[in-house]
C-alpha cells in the first residue's frame, strides 16, 4: 500500500507518509480481515465499529500539521491504529474510547508494538479530557452532529482540530483552528464515520 497510493491522492507531508508506511495496520485488525489490511478502505472491527480508510487517517494527520512536539487528543480509539500513526508525529497522544472492550484491546496492542507515548482512556470523548488540556491538536474519528464546545475549549491557541460533522449517513470533515477566543473552519471533503455517541453528541440508541 501506502506511500504511492497516498501520495497519488494528494498527501504531501513526508512525515505523515513515513508514519503510514511504518505502522503495521494488519496488527490492528481482527484475523478475518487482516489480509485486506493494505487496501485503501475502511474495515470492520468488533463491537460494530470500523477502522478508518488509510487515506482518511493520513488526511486527518496531515491537517493537524504536527511537528513532533505536540500533545494530541484523539476521540474514538477504535483499534488504536490512528493513535499509533499520530504517536509517530507528536510527543504524546491521549486517546479516549467509550467501549471498554475496544479500549482494552487497543491498549494491549499499542503496548505490544511499543507505542509507549499513547495513553488510552475509557470515557465519553464528547467532554474531552480536561485533565491533560490544552491540546495542540485534536482528532475526532467518529461523526458528530456539531463541534462539541468542550473540545473547542480544550484546543490550545493556534491548534487545529479535525472532526467529521453532519448526519448519520455522511459528514463533512472540518478543520477547526483556534485563534484566541475565536475559531476558523475549513472543509476537507465528504466522509463517512460511525456516530459519536455521548453527552454532547448523538444519544445512545
Ligand atoms: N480511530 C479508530 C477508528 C475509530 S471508529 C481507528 O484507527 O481504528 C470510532 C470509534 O469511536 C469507535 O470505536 C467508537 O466506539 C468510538 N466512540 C463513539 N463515540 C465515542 C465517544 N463519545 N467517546 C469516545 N469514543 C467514542
Amino acid at each position: 500500500m501506502v506511500r504511492k497510493q497516498l501520495a497519488q491522492r494528494g498527501i504531501r507531508d513526508q512525515a505523515v507518509l513515513h508514519a503510514m508506511e511504518t505502522v503495521p495496520r494488519h496488527r490492528f485488525l481482527p484475523a478475518a480481515v487482516q489480509s485486506q489490511a493494505y487496501e485503501d478502505r475502511a474495515l470492520p472491527l468488533t463491537e460494530g465499529q470500523t477502522i478508518s480508510q488509510p487515506f482518511i487517517v493520513a488526511l486527518m494527520a496531515e491537517a493537524l500539521a504536527l511537528t513532533g512536539s505536540e500533545r494530541v487528543l484523539e476521540i474514538g480509539t477504535g483499534s488504536g491504529y490512528a493513535a499509533a500513526v499520530l504517536s509517530l508525529l507528536a510527543a504524546e497522544v491521549y486517546t479516549v474510547e467509550r467501549s471498554p472492550t475496544l479500549a482494552k484491546l487497543a491498549r494491549e496492542r499499542l503496548a505490544e508494538l511499543g507505542y509507549h507515548n499513547v495513553h488510552v482512556v475509557v470515557g465519553d470523548g464528547t467532554i474531552g479530557l480536561p485533565e491533560h488540556a490544552p491540546y495542540n491538536a485534536i482528532s475526532v474519528t467518529a461523526a458528530a452532529p456539531w463541534v462539541p464546545m468542550q473540545l473547542r475549549e480544550q484546543l490550545a491557541d493556534g491548534g487545529h482540530m479535525v472532526i467529521p460533522v453532519g448526519g448519520h449517513a455522511e459528514q463533512i470533515l472540518l478543520r477547526v483552528t483556534r485563534e484566541g477566543s475565536m475559531t476558523r473552519s475549513s472543509q476537507l471533503g465528504g466522509v463517512r464515520f460511525v456516530p459519536l455517541v455521548g453527552r454532547h453528541a448523538w444519544d445512545d440508541g
